[in-house]
């Protein structure tokens, strides 16, 4: 490792700013090898000095790295795929870190997905547990009435039993389709496609415009940015 500015490591692991990390810093709140240091200047090796922030030392790790993609169709969500399609990582090439897709699109379904190498929070952010909402815009074949809407939000029988109660609203009628949308909470494999087919009105485009606090607005599909640091501590 090389050493670099004190307030720049601290930023890199993920929970503030470079702003924000200068503030502790000139407040006091930042210790290296055992002293308070208010300069902002000091540079640092992480693995070599002990950083201390109010006390509690920043662990030396992979850096936590947290990036949001607008996956478009034909992508699958994995790093490497045995058939040899492509896949989301192959998006995100000026991406140095190992950093793995957290759940799951469909090759055919679009929109959020988010990426990071922290591997806690992946895991919470999957789990049905934790229950995070995830919203889509589905276009569906025909127009769906009125009553089908409503089993979309009381629950509709799959396969693996039926779904949890869903927020839904009509979003527009138009060309013989009907396109709404879906907030669920659970982590079920093609979970809006199957919920179409039950009801024998499909899905045919599906794009996934939220994932918790994250939503997808202001990326075009192909399209990645980093994490902010405050969308990061709003998943945490
Ligand atoms: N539901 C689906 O059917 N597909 C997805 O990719 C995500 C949710």
């Amino acid at each position: 490792t090389t050493a670099e500015r004190l307030q720049k490591v601290l930023a890199a692991h993920g929970l503030a700013s470079r702003r924000e990390a200068e503030d502790w810093i000139r407040a006091g709140r930042v210790q290296v090898n055992g002293t308070v240091v208010t300069e902002l200047g000091l540079r640092v090796e992480e693995g070599k000095d002990v950083i201390q922030v109010d006390g509690k030392p920043l662990t030396v790790r992979e850096r936590h790295q947290y990036f949001l993609l607008y996956k478009p169709r034909g992508f699958v969500t994995t790093r490497k795929d045995p058939e040899g399609r492509p896949t989301v990582i192959d998006l995100l090439k000026d991406v140095p870190a190992r950093i793995y897709p957290v759940g799951r699109l469909d090759q055919d379904t679009e929109g959020l997905l988010l990426l990071t190498n922290d591997g806690e929070l992946a895991y919470r952010l999957t789990h049905p547990k934790y229950g995070v909402e995830k919203t889509y815009h589905a276009r569906m074949r025909g127009n769906v009435p009125d009553p089908v809407i409503k089993a979309f939000a009381e629950g509709v029988m799959l396969e693996d039993g039926l779904t949890a109660p869903a927020k839904v609203k009509v979003l527009d009628r138009e060309g013989g389709a009907t396109w709404i949308e879906l907030t669920i909470h659970e982590g079920r494999n093609r979970q809006v496609r199957r919920m179409g087919d039950a009801v024998g009105y499909p899905v045919v485009h599906l794009t996934r415009v939220s994932f918790g606090p994250l939503t997808i607005s202001g990326l075009k599909p192909g399209a990645y940015r980093p994490l902010k640091p405050q969308e990061v501590r709003a998943l945490q």
